[in-house]
């Protein structure tokens, strides 16, 4: 698989290339320079395929040239230890659980994969991989703990001060080894730019071989199309033809991905990119300008995202067509108010327990069968992450329903460690190159 960036159609680096640069010089995105088509047959008969399968399927139709089979299929089977299962709430709707990972959140498929991927194409000796994140939450937990232990890497993690929940902070400052966590004194975007800046610094790259854990790393990409069909496999196993898919969206990397795997071909109805009051998207759908804001602070606070970094690719995917994406992606908005009615719903209804972001992509669902009482498909609402994540938010008798797991139990008798900074880049550069 080559890639090209999306600001320049004529550069070719190679799958390693993008993995460890993670962004072009010329702040564009990697994309693949062409997507090949997934096996009719195999879509075909999708259903008889398990989860590992599905993936190596996929994984090798885009990585074949890059990486061999035998290691690909070990990656994937260290990579995806954990299930993704499509739960059936009522006739038609489907909640797509994606939290049964180590950190509890959908990002442990791209971060696991990630850090899987950067230690097979490291060779022994080679200068210490340093990896820079940002996180609004969740991103950190899963890259801290998809990393953590894995030899010739360092990974630190920036994070915004008073804006991720207990158990996320847990997940972030508890680990140690090659793990640091930065809290910082300011927003996601402001953590964001922070690592993009040093990204494009002369000064850090001569010295350190950077790369970044983003949503914006092509290896993350890849891992979350899994999903997807393996999903659509569940389905159609039960008999539904018609899929429509409900992706809660901050960055839109995770709809990106279900895009990418639309491309590749699996048969999607629709798309509906849910957001909350970070709207940059909708607002775009709506008026064709693509106008982007500083984030508010939400209950979805992972999806706290005024700039989506990932809009690039999806505008790529469809060669920029906006009427194209909108043929393909729907697009709704939500407040807290309406969040906090709509776990109350789900509560009620179908009798689950639904994180913030995971509620949001239930309501876009409501409100398109609504619009479109013709289309009678089967909705899946992907759920990005576990309700214990988010304990604040929840009335009592819905709180005191969800289920602490024990990988959480373990976190809270570990001491914590955080450095504190500023959202000045020279401070943030300084700390870097002490080390
Ligand atoms: C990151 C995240 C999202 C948003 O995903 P994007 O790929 O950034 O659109 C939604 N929900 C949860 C819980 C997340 O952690």
């Amino acid at each position: 698989m080559k890639l090209y960036s999306t600001n320049n159609k004529d550069l070719r680096v190679s799958f390693k290339e993008a993995v460890f640069n993670s962004m072009p010089q010329d702040k564009g995105l990697y994309m693949p320079v062409e997507i090949p088509q997934l096996d009719t047959e195999f879509v075909q008969n999708i259903e008889q395929y398990s989860l590992p399968e599905i993936a190596y399927q996929v994984a090798s139709t885009l990585l074949k040239e890059e990486i061999p089979a035998e290691d690909l299929r070990a990656l994937i089977n260290d990579a995806i230890n954990f299930d993704a299962p499509a739960v059936q709430l009522d006739d038609k709707t489907f909640v797509l659980e994606l939290f049964h990972g180590p950190s509890l959140a959908f990002k442990d498929f791209g971060a696991r994969f990630m850090s899987r991927v950067m230690a097979y194409f490291l060779k022994d000796g080679e200068q210490l991989l340093d990896v820079l994140v940002a996180t609004s939450g969740d991103t950190g937990g899963a890259v801290a703990l998809g990393f953590l232990g894995v030899p010739n890497t360092r990974v630190t993690i920036l994070y915004p001060e008073g804006k991720v929940s207990p158990i996320q902070e847990l997940q972030l400052t508890t680990n140690g080894e090659n793990i640091r966590a930065v809290e910082v004194k300011g927003t996601f975007d402001d953590c964001q730019a922070l690592v993009k800046q040093a990204f494009a610094d002369r000064e850090l790259n001569a010295k350190f071989r950077l790369t970044s854990a983003n949503s914006i790393n092509i290896s993350r990409l890849i891992p979350q199309t899994f999903y997807y069909f393996n999903t659509y496999a569940q389905l159609k196993k039960q008999g539904f033809e018609d899929v429509i898919f409900s992706v809660p969206s901050g960055n839109f990397g995770n709809i990106g991905a279900g895009l990418l795997a639309y491309k590749l071909g699996l048969p999607v109805k629709q798309f509906i990119a849910a957001t909350n009051v970070n709207d940059t998207v909708p607002r775009f759908l709506e008026s064709g300008v693509y106008e982007t804001r500083p984030s508010t602070q939400t209950y979805s606070n992972a999806m706290d995202v005024g700039a989506p970094s990932n809009w690039v690719r999806i505008m790529d995917l469809f060669d920029q067509d906006v009427e194209a994406v909108k043929k393909m992606v729907t697009s709704y908005r939500f407040t807290d108010d309406e969040t906090l009615e709509g776990i109350k719903e789900i509560d009620k209804n179908l009798n689950y327990v639904a994180c913030p972001h995971t509620a949001i992509a239930y309501l876009a669902i409501e409100k398109y069968r609504n619009e479109n009482p013709a289309d009678n498909s089967a909705a899946v609402f992907l759920s990005t992450a576990h309700a214990c994540k988010f304990p604040d938010i929840f009335p009592a008798e819905i709180a005191a329903k969800i289920e602490i797991p024990v990988q959480v139990k373990a976190l809270e008798s570990k001491p914590k460690h955080a450095d504190q900074l500023g959202i000045d880049f020279e401070g943030f550069k300084e700390y870097l190159l002490k080390g």
